[in-house]
């Protein structure tokens, strides 16, 4: 068997010590004579289950007793749409910050339920930067700021939480969830899909303050009412139950890491080993403004797109999959998620000086 290093952005890398503990399980979960995936999700077992990964996640979080936590379907993009169903209480408008893709395609779903009032955008600057709070334009009787806190394409990040006064913030935090410590405090909503930084595709997670329930719109889909399911233990209907077990397992993982102070500091000294590099070459290049650079997804270019070709083969050739950037960027991308090891950050830099010393 061969693992290579994988740096897909998603669905993604998980920690192999989980992969190992779910195939040892596969057959038989702690004497149960069958696998998760074959139990009620009514039955004691996957009550267990997912009662130990809302607890798991609670703890590295630090999230307040105020806050539910859900474990839904539909991916980060039903949010789009469940975000304004459910947070509108009443009011007509949202503030949107746009800071790449997955900004825009939060704003244009929103629009079919509200009106979006873009606050600030970095778009006119290819999307480069996290635009500084200062030039921000919150409209006051928003029912909510909604910010994609990591963009997942364009490797912006915001080190910073906004100040949004008493109006909810809500935070897209599906590629950066769980890389160091976040104060739950400070947001109204976070949501997250699995599948970047959590386990597999399939379950997306929601932490929302609970005096925010109970006024969704009238045509919210049950399935889809936080209310409901906040009520319900996320089982309004059949939840996505290997999937909450997998995150569960990845939960216990980073707990016994030391928890997310502790995957912070890897984290940081991952990205720095490729950052310092990109930095001190001309052969390649960040696109990203420095203090907003993303540790989880780190996209650059070759000097020429000529050699893009190539590049990629020669990363492949050495086990180091999934380095082509997205297709409305171009260029590179490496996601180094929380289960990507440092050995594979330091193998992809070796490549890349060796790429460089024979085409630069
Ligand atoms: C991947 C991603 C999404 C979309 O996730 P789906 O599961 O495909 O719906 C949304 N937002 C961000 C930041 C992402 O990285």
């Amino acid at each position: 068997m061969t693992r290579v290093f994988n740096f897909s952005a998603g669905p993604a890398v998980l920690p192999e010590p989980v992969l190992r503990q779910a195939a040892a399980e596969m057959l038989d979960w702690h004497g149960s004579g069958m696998s998760v995936m074959e139990m009620s999700h009514r039955g004691k077992e996957f009550i267990a289950i997912h009662a130990q990964a809302e607890a798991d996640l609670r703890e590295l979080m630090g999230i307040p007793a105020n806050y539910k936590v859900l474990f839904l379907q539909g991916g980060a993009s039903a949010q789009f749409a469940t975000v304004p169903m459910n947070l509108l209480r009443g009011k007509t408008k949202a503030d949107y910050v746009n800071t790449g893709q997955w900004s825009k395609k939060a704003i244009s779903e929103a629009k079919k339920y509200c009106k979006v009032n873009v606050a600030a955008s970095s778009e006119t600057a290819s999307f480069s930067h996290v635009p500084k709070q200062a030039q921000w334009q919150l409209d006051p009787e928003a029912a909510y700021v909604h910010i994609t806190s990591n963009e997942t394409i364009g490797g912006v990040e915001f080190h910073w939480v906004p100040d949004t006064g008493n109006v909810p913030l809500v935070a897209d935090m599906s590629s950066h969830i769980l890389s160091r410590p976040m104060d739950v405090s400070r947001y109204g909503l976070i949501y997250a899909g699995a599948q970047k930084n959590i386990g597999p595709a399939g379950v997306t997670i929601i932490i929302v303050r609970d005096d925010l329930l109970g006024q969704a719109l009238p045509v919210t889909p049950t399935v889809f009412d936080y209310k409901v399911q906040a009520d319900n233990d996320s089982m309004s209907n059949t939840p996505a139950t290997y999937g909450i077990y997998i995150a569960g397992l990845v939960f216990q993982w980073l707990k016994q890491l030391g928890g997310l102070a502790e995957m912070e500091q890897i984290n940081r000294a991952k990205a720095a080993l490729l950052y310092d590099y990109l930095d001190q070459t001309e052969f390649y290049h960040s696109p990203v403004a420095r203090d907003d650079r993303s540790l989880m997804n780190i996209p650059f270019t070759l000097r020429s797109a000529d050699l893009d070709k190539t590049f990629i083969e020669e990363t492949e050739a050495n086990g180091l999959t999934q380095l082509k950037g997205h297709r409305s960027v171009g260029g590179m991308r490496a996601s180094i998620y929380n289960a990507m090891p440092i050995e594979g950050v330091q193998a992809l830099v070796q490549v890349m000086r060796e790429f460089e010393r024979k085409h630069g």
